[in-house]
């Protein structure tokens, strides 16, 4: 059994991942007249209790691009400010840009969504064209004129150019590097999704907040369904123990760790069984994002810690300038090669250092009590907080980088 990708020699696209910036791509590309196939290992998108925070960066393309603005305004809650309140007696420490300052500075808004509803609206969006699912791609062969891909169930598929978009744990992103480069990142997280009914002390229900106290944190916003999803880091002692990333707590585990902290954050992390606890892991920063005819995206190309709530605007951005270098280099005949080593030369620095900002955040919002968290705290409540800390990720249009200076 073969799957054939339908397409002229020299157009044949495989993309390996339906997540946020495997389905973005492929709706781009196909926008403009490509027709790449997609393939992902599951028999159904659904990812359950996980939701994101999609800011104008990424947003911004979602609705300009991708055509799904009316359907991500219906589906996401629409974000009212960023709020930094100490974890333990909850005074607020720093207020940014409420919902209309955000969409005016950013124009674009900033969403808390639920990951299934994002992929829903983006699988909708393709229509099912070329989306293959059960596909498992387990093994990479380069030949001198092409690449096979060999899926679990047997299938293989011959590609001029494959797009690995399979996430954190990413097979291709071996393939590439020639080894398993995952860090444990120190920290590791409880997930929820709860009703509003069961968080009568919580202030701000609208906002994004980052509640801060020694050694951990909690962060949540709306979705659409009313309810708050949150993720709450705790640092971990040593290193993680064993191959899987998620480990089944011990019942009430994160309870007890947050033992002392403000009403309003024992109501959010008591309301919800917690399930998994999930180590974070990310991983080193590459200096080549192809090997052969493969080449990286999202979050195998730079999985980051999600501390900025960047992992999947930056698979997003990554997917319109691959999609913008690409349909160039047809118009310009300057071929794939090209087109790949400018993907990579404007995305490297920017993901470079959002990852590095993620990875940091989490010791700023962890510091124990002290000058340095006073330090922090004078920061986040100064006039400049936005300008210094947070805009230049939220503001950034990543398809002006491929302009001419001039523009
Ligand atoms: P994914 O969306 O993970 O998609 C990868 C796809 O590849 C999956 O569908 C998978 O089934 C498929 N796949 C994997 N291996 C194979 C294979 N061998 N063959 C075929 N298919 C395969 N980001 C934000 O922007 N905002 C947030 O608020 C946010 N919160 C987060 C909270 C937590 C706790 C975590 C862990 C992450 C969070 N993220 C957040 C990160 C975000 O979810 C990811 O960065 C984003 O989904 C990456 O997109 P992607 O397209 O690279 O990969």
């Amino acid at each position: 059994m073969h799957t054939t990708i339908n397409q002229p020699r020299g157009r044949r696209i495989a993309i390996i991942g339906a997540g946020i910036s495997g389905l973005t791509l492929a709706i781009e590309l196909r926008r403009r007249g490509l027709e790449p196939l997609v393939f992902d290992r599951v028999a159904e998108l659904r990812e359950v209790g996980a939701a994101v925070a999609l800011s104008a960066n990424a947003t911004r393309y979602l609705i300009e691009r991708t055509g799904i603005g009316a359907g991500l305004a219906t589906a996401a809650a629409s974000v009212d400010g960023l709020v930094f309140r100490d974890g333990r007696d909850g005074r607020v420490i720093g207020r940014v840009s409420s919902r209309e300052e955000y969409q005016a500075t950013c124009g674009a808004p900033y969403y808390g969504i639920h990951r299934a509803d994002l992929q829903k609206l983006l699988v909708d969006r393709l229509g099912g064209e070329g989306l293959h699912l059960s596909k498992a791609c387990e093994r990479i062969e380069e030949t001198s004129d092409a690449v096979r891909l060999h899926f679990t169930d047997g299938d293989a598929v011959e590609a001029d150019l494959v797009i690995g978009a399979d996430g954190a744990r990413s097979t291709l992103r071996r393939h590439v590097v020639g080894y398993d480069d995952a860090q444990f990142s120190g920290c590791s997280g409880w997930r929820g999704i709860v009703s509003p009914e069961a968080l009568a002390d919580l202030p701000d229900p609208e906002a994004i907040q980052f509640w801060m106290g020694p050694g951990g944190h909690l962060l949540h916003y709306p979705i659409g369904s009313g309810e708050q999803n949150y993720l709450l880091v705790r640092r971990h002692d040593g290193p993680w123990e064993g191959p899987a990333w998620a480990t089944a707590d011990e019942e009430g585990a994160h309870l007890k760790a947050f033992e002392g902290w403000h009403p309003a954050v024992q109501q959010m992390i008591g309301a919800a069984p917690t399930g998994d606890r999930w180590a974070l892991f990310q991983r080193p920063p590459l200096h080549q994002w192809s090997r052969g005819r493969v080449t990286l995206m999202g979050d195998a190309a730079h999985a980051l810690v999600p501390h900025h709530g960047q992992g999947a605007n930056q698979s997003i951005e990554d997917a319109i300038v691959l999609a913008d270098c690409l349909i160039q280099s047809l118009e310009d005949g300057s071929g794939w090669d090209a087109a790949r080593q400018r993907y990579q030369d404007v995305r490297i620095e920017r993901t470079r250092k959002v990852q590095i900002a993620s990875a940091t955040t989490a010791d700023v919002l962890h510091l124990p009590d002290g000058e340095r968290a006073d330090a922090r705290n004078a920061r986040l409540a100064a006039p400049d907080a936005w300008e210094r800390h947070l805009g230049w990720i939220h503001e950034f249009q990543a398809a002006r980088s491929l302009q001419p200076a001039s523009a």
